[in-house]
């Protein structure tokens, strides 16, 4: 019996979507996997489509078809989908601004070989765990952040919402997120200084509540030194990153 873990989700969600949130029935496209694109053309004359609306196509490899794509003309072309459960990746400001979304779909647990536990402490580098849906939507679940899929904002209706991340949750994913496609980096603790420069412990920079989080100064050659504050945190190691000085990038 999986966990029903209540500080998982926040159910309803807040008025507006947002990163994390989980939709029913969003259109999972699958790109064309060969090489000419297949084309929906007029049915009788052929002609490029220049408007889609339901009703009869001819079906037309590219190679085949008239002038395709031609003088940078957009074509229709086929390709398959699915409808299922999956989880919004564009971050929440981003969301009102673009038409089009990222999302991953949602993918069971069960009959894999993740382990569960590693899965739910963040462990794997590119994958990130949803406990079941409280009402039974969807069982354990993970997405893979290295499948990622767009679709267009009408096709993400806040009425397909089924699930908001509590806020702690959506950390963890920011956190999943940036492992997965821009993981941070500094220096250890007992490497070489390779530039002269302030630093300043990065790993630390993110709580509050651990003290200050001094600028050291170190010279090229030196060894980075230790950060007490991180050694504190179950032993963690530092992650040293140079400073610049602020520009208005
Ligand atoms: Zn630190």
């Amino acid at each position: 019996m999986p966990d029903r873990d209540d500080d998982f989700y926040a159910i309803p969600g807040p008025t507006y979507l947002q990163q994390a949130d989980v939709f029913d029935d969003v259109p999972l496209f699958d790109l064309p996997t060969l090489n000419q694109l297949v084309l929906l053309r007029e049915l009788d004359t052929l002609a490029r489509v220049d408007e889609l609306r339901p009703g009869s196509f001819a079906v037309v490899d590219e190679n085949d078809a008239y002038k395709p794509f031609y003088q940078g003309a957009r074509e229709y072309v086929v390709m398959s989908a699915a409808r299922g459960a999956a989880l919004l990746i564009t971050q929440t400001c981003n969301i009102d601004h673009a038409d089009e979304l990222l999302v991953s779909p949602l993918l069971a647990l069960e009959g894999t070989r993740i382990d569960r536990g590693n899965l739910f402490a963040g462990k794997y580098a590119s994958l990130f765990g949803l406990r079941a849906h409280p009402d039974g939507l969807y069982d354990e679940s993970y997405i893979d952040l290295r499948i990622l899929k767009a679709v267009h904002k009408e096709q993400l209706d806040i009425e397909d919402r089924v699930a908001s991340l509590q806020p702690v949750r959506q950390f963890a994913f920011m956190g999943q997120i940036a492992t997965a496609i821009a993981r941070d980096w500094g220096n250890a603790a007992g490497e070489e200084v390779e530039e002269d420069g302030k630093y300043r412990c990065l790993r630390c920079n993110r709580w509050h509540d651990i003290g200050e989080n001094p600028v050291i100064e170190l010279r090229k050659g030196q060894l980075f030194p230790r950060c007490e504050r991180c050694a504190a945190l179950n032993g963690k190691s530092a992650q040293w990153q140079l400073l610049f000085r602020y520009q208005n990038y």
